[in-house]
């Protein structure tokens, strides 16, 4: 592929602007529209996450550019998930029992301007702000902007154009709506939404509860989340369900009623947080759902990546690390010096769409893992043998947790396969008495190991029988 080709990316969110850092390193014309005001001039309101977990898929793709220093300059590490019960009692879980693998609370405004500013060092990058895209003409490879301020409209045209215009892509709606080609598209909602809301820092600027954890109060069918931010505060999220349930976004209409359900589910989280109802009724409650769609590209013209090509629910804290991944799996279909556009995009997505796929499904399980599972004793006693496994073993045992979110050299789909496996063989065992947490760890490590791969073969013979 020659450089100086002019490429057009549609949204300067995470994913938009790491690649237009990234293509613009190797050379191309790129320009970037964004249909919000530059973020790093104008506060933009809250509602959309403002913090996220950076992970080392995530970490792998700032190598790639260059900035992983900058980048960790603005993470506070969480080591581990600090779960609180309904009395009020705190129990730290590790993510890991290697002591270098956590997870990292990042703001994404911070993220997104560093990204943006490492990318305008490239004269050969510019991004426009408060640009539109309406729609795009795949076949003509040009794409219809409005701008905010005149609602002037214009076109613009491009060797190629690549969508990066997050879970409600205007891009994939005009492949949607164009019907030019077999193109296929589900949108899954949950029935839970989310509000973001908050822990302000003590009156010395310190942190109210502890600062390196992700805090979970896990209720069942719902639950409240906290992630750390540098300025001692926490972002607080309630994820809910719009209609069922005692309580819900539904009825959680008056201060009295979110007082009383605050009351009796998060007491201690309560105490932290007088500003409450103001935050309440003052942030959006917003959907969450799961887009999977294909193919992403229309021949060598255009390509949808990050969440507008797959758009996941956030309980893996990995659409950020999977979007900034797509990044580094199309720069290295790139190095493989292909002719023409069509295959790089064919092959990127041949070896994309199962791992996209497969965080997908992660993301739903771990949606039950962190509302209800972790407060169960069996699953509690899988994480201790497995984290006991992972400390006394580092190079023979990873989690399913681990492989997930700290092996960024093995596909998500290979994370999945085993990490299920690991997950069924240690329950079964638990549950029949077949390991005995007492027992030596050595022979415990041999019989999950054991019947990981009995699992994983029969896994693989039912499969092939199918077809
Ligand atoms: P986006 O970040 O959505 O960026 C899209 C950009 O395109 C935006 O700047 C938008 O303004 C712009 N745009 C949209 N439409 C147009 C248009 N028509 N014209 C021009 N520009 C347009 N991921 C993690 O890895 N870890 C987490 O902990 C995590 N937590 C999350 C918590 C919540 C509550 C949610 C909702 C998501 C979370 N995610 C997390 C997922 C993460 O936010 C997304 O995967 C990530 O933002 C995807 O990046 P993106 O650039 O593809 O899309």
């Amino acid at each position: 592929m020659k450089d100086k080709q002019n490429i057009l990316i549609i949204g300067a969110g995470l994913c938009g602007s790491l690649l237009a850092l990234r293509l613009g390193q190797r050379g191309y014309n790129v320009n970037v529209y964004e249909m919000r005001p530059d973020l790093r001039t104008v506060e933009i309101s809250a509602g959309r996450s403002i913090n996220l977990a950076l992970s080392d898929r995530g970490f792998k793709a700032m190598k790639l550019v260059g900035i992983e220093d900058k980048v960790r300059e603005l993470c506070i590490p969480m080591n581990g998930r600090m779960l609180h019960d309904v009395e009020g009692n705190m129990v730290m879980a590790p993510y890991s029992g290697r002591d270098h693998e956590y997870i990292n609370s990042i703001s994404r405004g911070l993220l997104n301007a560093l990204l943006m500013d490492e990318a305008e060092k490239h004269e050969n990058v510019k991004f426009h702000f408060n640009k539109k895209c309406k729609s795009v003409d795949f076949e003509k490879t040009t794409a219809l902007f409005e701008d905010h301020n005149s609602k002037d409209e214009f076109v613009e045209d491009a060797d190629i154009i690549i969508a990066t215009d997050g879970a409600g892509s205007v891009m994939r709606q005009s492949y949607f709506l164009g019907k030019k080609f077999l193109f296929s598209f589900s949108q899954d909602w949950l029935s839970h939404g989310y509000k973001e809301l908050s822990f302000h820092p003590t009156e010395n600027g310190d942190y109210k509860t502890y600062k390196n954890a992700l805090h979970i109060w896990g209720r069942d069918s719902f639950m409240l989340i906290a992630l750390p931010n540098l300025d001692g505060s926490f972002t607080v999220t309630l994820f809910l369900s719009y209609e069922d349930g005692e309580y819900n976004f539904g009825n959680l209409t008056t201060p009295e009623k979110v007082i009383e359900f605050f009351q009796k589910y998060f007491k201690d989280a309560l105490e932290l947080m007088p500003n409450l109802v103001d935050d309440f009724f003052t942030n959006p409650t917003s959907p969450l759902g799961t887009v999977k769609c294909s193919p992403w590209h229309y021949k060598g013209n255009t390509l949808l990546m990050g969440d507008a090509a797959h758009a996941v629910v956030p309980f893996y804290g990995q659409g950020m690390n999977a979007s900034f991944e797509d990044v580094t799996i199309f720069d290295k279909v790139l190095d493989e010096d292909h002719d023409d556009w069509e295959t790089v995009f064919k092959v990127y997505e041949q070896n994309r769409k199962q791992d996209t796929d497969a965080i997908a499904d992660l993301s739903m399980d771990n949606f039950h893992e962190m509302k209800g599972h972790v407060n169960k004793a069996i699953f509690r006693e899988k994480r201790n043998l497995e984290m006991a496994l992972e400390k006394n073993f580092p190079n023979d045992y990873s989690s399913k947790y681990s492989l997930v979110t700290f092996q960024e050299n093995i596909g998500y789909r290979e994370a999945m396969l085993r990490g299920r496996a690991q997950d069924k063989a240690i329950l079964n065992m638990l549950a029949d008495k077949i390991i005995d947490l007492n027992d030596d760890l050595k022979t415990n490590l041999e019989k999950v190991k054991t019947v990981t791969e009995e699992i994983l073969e029969d896994d693989m013979v039912a499969k092939n029988l199918k077809h």
